[in-house]
């Protein structure tokens, strides 16, 4: 359990010189659920946090055995949670009757807000399946909010594609392009393809944190390069942001958001602003009140 958000990233880069990698970050492997191995990015002693991002898992395997479990029932509160399938089916239930299925380029923005109990399972028992889970903080006054879920589909994500360049938009915005989802705090989260030598550029808020996975081929972003499956924590202080792909080229997810600055108190599934409340999400479930 920690009581304070740390900031990880204290390098600036100065006037109008575009962000760059300030640090990179191998993926530790994790087994989560009932055993479904997995790449955790976000949420290990190499990065604790990225406010206002809490984790983020890559489940990439086509050995059932390391999937076929899924996620059965489990709790969520003071968050959101997301899931992007690049390849696949996973099937979401939940004990308010909600259900659906998020397949091959689809996404689902989940806000947990004040509670719900679901499951994530995978629905098929061969082949690839390769998903990332996003973990989103709420800010204190949306920590309590209803629970609320977008499933979108892979046909209803905006994709832009120009000179190399292949935008997919689960939420933010990029050159005038609107996300698929609505989000309660500002976050972007963008899939990014990108031909060899091609450079990707954003501009964002200058008090945004950003972040890069890469999950195929190479990037260099400033003087670092990160490789598949590394993240490249962006430097902050600039609107523009630069990422070059490789001789290879790039597939990367590019998640961008501003900080919530509150503290965060973590336990399993409960992300709250204090112990106290954490100690009231656990009496909470416990006592049936969940969605
Ligand atoms: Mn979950």
């Amino acid at each position: 359990m920690s009581d304070r958000a740390t900031s990880s990233v204290e390098t600036s880069s100065s006037d109008n010189t575009p962000r760059g990698f300030a640090r990179i970050v191998d993926g530790m492997p994790a087994s989560d659920g009932a055993g479904v191995s997995l790449l955790r990015v976000v949420g290990t002693p190499q990065l604790d946090f990225l406010d206002p991002f809490l984790m983020l898992d890559e489940f990439k395997n086509d050995d059932p055995g390391a999937y076929v479990a899924g996620f059965p029932e489990h709790p969520h509160r003071g968050f959101e949670t997301v899931s992007y399938m690049k390849s696949g089916k996973m099937r979401h239930r939940d004990s308010a009757g909600n259900e659906g299925v998020i397949a091959d380029g689809g996404v689902q923005w989940m806000t947990a807000g004040r509670g719900i109990i679901h499951s994530e399972m995978p629905e098929q028992s061969e082949g690839l399946l390769w998903g990332y889970q996003l973990w989103v903080n709420l800010p204190a006054e949306h920590k309590m909010t209803a629970p609320r879920y977008q499933d979108i589909q892979a046909d209803g994500i905006p994709e832009v594609e120009a000179d190399g360049i292949k935008v997919r938009l689960m939420a933010g915005d990029w050159n005038g392009t609107k996300g698929a989802s609505q989000t309660l705090w500002p976050v972007g989260y963008l899939d990014v393809q990108l031909d060899p030598g091609v450079t990707f550029a954003h501009q964002i808020s200058t008090t945004a944190n950003a972040m890069a996975f890469i999950y195929r081929g190479s990037a260099t972003s400033g003087d670092r390069v990160a490789t598949a499956h590394q993240l490249g924590v962006l430097s902050r202080g600039a609107e523009q942001v630069e990422i070059t792909a490789g001789d290879e080229g790039c597939g990367l997810l590019f998640m961008y958001g501003e900080p919530i600055g509150e503290p965060v108190a973590k336990m399993g599934p409960f992300v709250m602003n204090t112990r106290e409340e954490l100690f009231q999400a656990a009496e909470d479930f416990r006592q049936g009140r969940f969605a």
